[in-house]
């Protein structure tokens, strides 16, 4: 396997004297910000295979690094190579497939291997410490436990553990979902001898699969495509309308591949989402399933990690690193809501988790299902292409259409509190019906502007050049862009003249306004502000399920597939700004984001209403996604971007620079630019300062390289970042080369 072209040894002090066979030497990739692997001697008295955790002497220290190949060559005279000082676990940690497709990801990402492969391990592994156990936590009541729950001796999470303890086991992951800080309830419990912990293996787990609801036609038909040949890889497409039981879909060709004994793989977008769609998965497939996400201590990863690793584990559920998750025995693997941009990491190793999907599906030779309401036009362009299989799911499962979105043109009439008089009389009449009411705003906190009406002042952030957000609750001015954070002035502190204006609505503001004009309902709100907290937003989605009247305020977070069962009303705020913006992508994002937003109501019994406030009523492309819909904006979508020779009908790369003084970034990015091959081929945009020149005291630069095919494109990168690598300006910035980048900021 050809991972990276250069390889050497820097340390050269304490060199072994080497006089074996020149075969074995290792090429080890180590957690340095380096793009080259380094050599070393094997072990002395063990065998390192690829794939293998060891530890190096590396500078005046140590690493532990993995290794990649074997080989008979080295850059190096041998008599200048150190030795590997220790094998960490005999086995390889990293299997054949995973090894390979991890080689395909640092090359089609310029990763560094360090990161790339010692991060695709759980710290606790990466150190070096011994395996964990790899038994599955369950906890049960003991005798006495159980007469301390009759006598009602206990209370708040205490009582509730053992009540639930009571119907019988339960392991910790349904705990975790089901009674969220049960931890400090059951090491109280078990201290007094009421609980006990066990430790069970996945076969000795309870299976008792809850039916689901019997299949429609079309749902049938995709299942039926789905599960035809689960031996071989095929991309599947699933566009099903929002509410259509996309879910449903995917349980049944899991429960398929769990019947051929193979492990499935599911992403989904947000963390948040996790418990909740982890216990359906459990309850559905009557199998345990590992969730996998960034709030998992290091050892509970390392214990699911490794049971994946050995097959144990049939159901693995993560977000975007999951899909580094070793899959020896896979059958198959599901990306939820695809066109979601978190699947794409925005920094350091920038790669695509959807992507990589793909690549990992084909190396396992196992079917890949993407599901989506609102597909991203690189999936469509590649079922245009071919290489993708759609199947469609046109109507809502619970044969109740999709909701019209109703437009209301905010131009004629004055808004209070930034909502119109026909969206107040809506949500009023919503909630006299005892029906619950989504107001989507993208804006988190109290006002995104804070002004002086006296002399124009406004609250800018010095480092960014933008307003700063007024935060009401925490008293605070923050940047939303650097996370700078002020006190907000009692006065102007141009003028000193009077009291300062908040200007526009936030998240914040919209709650108490709604809060006043509505004091007899729960008003809640949902953004990143008030979801911090671990399990923070089931917690208040919880409060919904009694499915009486409420408010939910919320911003994009709540876009992503949330099945709230009783909301009738949809109110979107305002989406203006993504119809007059300069990035490419905007309409697409712009109509996911609606259509998203829109499926949020009327997804059970009762009717559900949509409404848009726009400034822009009469907008060519809003009239045609309200009246054409989704499907037919993306094919003139697609269209466009042929034309204009765009993403996904051609290819780009992304060079940011960024710097404390301006000339800096304009000299790497004229030095970049000179260092460029010669290619007909290659479009080059740039340099140019980025959409935000200034971010967090940084000046920004980029230089946008783009080819109507990929591969001229992609031969050039590796050397290119190499020779950068080399540029004395290169020294003086911060630069990183965005492959397929999500977006040009
Ligand atoms: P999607 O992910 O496509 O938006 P979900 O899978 O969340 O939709 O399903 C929406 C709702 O419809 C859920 O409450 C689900 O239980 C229900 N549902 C799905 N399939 C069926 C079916 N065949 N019959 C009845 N209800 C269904
Ligand atoms: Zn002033
Ligand atoms: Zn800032």
């Amino acid at each position: 396997m050809q991972v990276m072209g250069a390889a050497n040894n820097i340390h050269d002090d304490t060199a072994d004297h080497y006089t074996g066979p020149m075969h074995d030497i290792l090429r080890i990739a180590l957690p340095v910000p380096l793009p080259q692997l380094f050599d070393y001697l094997p072990p002395r008295d063990c065998q390192a295979r690829p794939g293998c955790c060891v530890r190096v002497p590396f500078g005046r220290g140590h690493q532990t690094g993995i290794v990649i190949e074997c080989s008979n060559d080295s850059m190096l005279p041998t008599g200048r190579l150190k030795r590997v000082e220790a094998l960490l676990y005999a086995e390889p940690l990293l299997d054949a497939e995973l090894m390979a497709s991890l080689a395909w990801a640092v090359n089609y990402w310029l990763g560094t291997p360090g990161e790339v492969f010692t991060g695709a391990l759980p710290a606790t592994l990466r150190n070096g410490r011994p395996l964990p156990e790899t038994g599955i936590e369950a906890w049960a009541s003991t005798a006495s436990g159980g007469t301390a729950r009759i006598a009602g001796r206990r209370r708040g999470a205490s009582q509730a553990l053992l009540q639930q303890l009571a119907q019988g086991m339960r392991t910790a992951h349904v705990l975790d979902a089901e009674l969220p800080g049960w931890r400090d309830a059951a090491r109280r419990l078990a201290k007094a001898g009421l609980i006990e912990r066990h430790t069970l293996t996945a076969t000795t787990l309870p299976r008792v699969p809850v039916a689901g609801p019997p299949l429609n036609p079309e749902q049938q038909r995709a299942v039926a495509t789905l599960t035809a040949d689960m031996h071989g890889y095929h991309a599947f497409l699933l566009e099903g309308v929002t509410g259509s039981g996309k879910t449903e879909v995917y349980l049944a060709a899991m429960a398929q591949a769990l019947a051929h004994g193979r492990q499935v793989l599911m992403l989904v977008p947000e963390i948040s989402l996790t418990p909740q769609s982890g216990q359906r998965l459990r309850e559905r497939l009557g199998v345990d399933v590992e969730v996998l996400h960034s709030g998992l201590a290091d050892g509970e990863r390392a214990r699911a990690w490794l049971r994946a690793r050995s097959g144990e584990a049939r159901v693995i559920l993560g977000t975007r690193s999951a899909i580094f998750t070793p899959l020896p025995r896979a059958g198959l693997i599901v990306v939820d809501e695809e066109h979601d941009t978190s699947y794409k990491q925005q920094d350091g190793f920038r790669y695509h988790a959807r992507d990589l999907a793909v690549v990992r599906a084909r190396a396992l030779g196992v079917p890949l299902v993407l599901g989506s309401a609102t597909p991203s036009l690189e999936s469509l362009a590649n079922v245009e292409a071919g290489r993708y299989t759609r199947l469609v799911l046109p109507t809502r499962a619970s044969a109740r259409p999709a909701p019209p979105v109703q437009v209301i043109d905010t131009r004629a009439q004055p808004l209070r509190h930034g909502l119109s008089a026909d969206v107040i009389t809506a949500i009023a009449t919503t909630l006299a019906r005892d029906e619950q009411v989504l107001v989507f705003r993208n804006r988190r906190g109290y006002a995104p502007v804070l002004t002086c009406h006296a002399c124009g002042w406004h609250a800018q952030c010095p480092r960014c050049d933008k307003p700063m957000t007024l935060h009401a609750g925490r008293q605070r001015l923050v940047c939303h862009h650097c996370d700078r954070e002020q006190r907000v002035p009692a006065a102007c502190p141009d003028c000193s003249h009077g009291p300062l204006h908040p200007q526009g609505y936030g998240t914040e503001r919209l709650e108490e306004a709604l809060r006043a004009r509505f004091p007899e309902v729960p008003v809640l709100r949902i953004d990143s502000e008030t979801t911090r907290r671990r399990n923070a937003l089931e917690q208040t989605l919880g409060r919904l399920d009694d499915g009486h009247a409420a408010i939910l305020i919320g911003t994009q977070i709540l876009a992503k597939g949330h099945d709230l069962a009783h909301l009738t009303l949809v109110v979107i705020t305002s989406l203006d700004e993504g119809l007059y913006s300069v990035d490419f992508r905007a309409s697409e994002r712009l109509a996911q984001q609606i259509v998203q937003v829109a499926g949020r109501a009327g997804r059970a019994h009762k009717p559900g209403r949509v409404l848009l406030q726009t400034h822009h009523p009469d907008h060519p492309f809003l009239c045609h996604l309200l009246t054409a819909g989704y499907a037919s904006v993306t094919t003139k979508l697609l269209d466009e971007r042929r034309l204009l020779q765009l993403p996904p009908c051609a290819s780009q790369a992304l060079l940011r620079a960024e710097a404390g003084r301006c000339e800096l970034v304009g000299a790497f990015l004229a030095a970049a630019h000179a260092a460029l091959p010669d290619n007909p081929d290659l479009r080059i945009l740039g340099p140019m300062p980025a959409p935000m020149p200034l971010r967090a005291g940084h000046h920004r630069g980029q230089l946008l390289l783009e080819s109507d095919r990929r591969k001229p494109l992609h031969g050039m990168l590796k050397p290119w970042r190499d020779r950068l690598l080399s540029l004395p300006s290169a020294r003086k910035v911060r630069w990183s080369i965005d492959v397929d980048p999500v977006d040009l900021y």
